[in-house]
């Protein structure tokens, strides 16, 4: 299906089925594969930062309608989007696949509370997850040093809960060095998970 263009942003337009069909079908080909799921907050961030705007449209493999705010303005327009999809239906969709096809998942993001808690639910929840890393969100570190620390932990996902644009900043150095992982922002939904 054609994207569509929101203030700019271009998201693709496929159903939830769609898009786990799609990023079922990367992952098994071992293709590295950036997602952004694009709230109103981040199209308006986009509008202020041409170069996050520039790494959205450019380097996300797949830009998902979060919101019903996206969905509207998408009906207004006469070009509408099939239907809204989360950063948390994927993420938790993505973790029941991790759990079946036993893959390599790092985690980087939140409080150093939430995260361990996290590790911990992963653990019992989804135990033939293979924990890459678990990281907090709140380290000194340059953003390509942690980027190359993930690197070699070889995940399969990596889940970024850092707020925008910092997650989507540290995912698109993992794509554009080709990270054959699946990969995407996912704002709150650590603290969420957790909670
Ligand atoms: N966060 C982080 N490091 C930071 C800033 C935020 O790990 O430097 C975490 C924060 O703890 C929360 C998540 O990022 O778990 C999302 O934060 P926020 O709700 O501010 O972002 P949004 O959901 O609006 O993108």
């Amino acid at each position: 299906p054609e994207k569509v263009d929101i203030l700019g942003v271009k998201f693709n337009n496929y159903s939830l089925k769609g898009y786990k069909n799609e990023i079922s079908r990367r992952l098994d080909n071992k293709k590295s594969t950036f997602i952004v799921t694009a709230n109103p907050e981040i199209v308006m961030a986009a509008n202020e930062n041409p170069i996050f705007m520039k790494l959205i449209n450019q380097d996300a493999d797949f830009v998902t309608a979060d919101g019903i705010g996206i969905i509207k303005a998408a009906n207004i327009l006469n070009k509408p989007i099939s239907e809204r999809v989360t950063g948390y239906d994927l993420f938790t969709w993505l973790l029941d696949v991790a759990n079946q096809r036993k893959k390599r998942v790092y985690f980087i993001g939140a409080k150093e509370e939430v995260i361990s808690d996290l590790g911990k639910r992963i653990q019992s929840e989804y135990p033939n997850i293979e924990v890459a890393g678990l990281r907090n969100g709140y380290f000194k570190d340059k953003l390509d040093i942690i980027a190359r620390d993930i690197t070699k932990t070889k995940p399969d996902m990596i889940f970024a809960a850092l707020g925008y644009p910092k997650q989507e900043q540290l995912l698109d150095i993992l794509r554009k060095k080709e990270l054959p992982a699946v990969m995407m922002g996912v704002g709150g939904s650590f603290d969420v998970f957790s909670g």
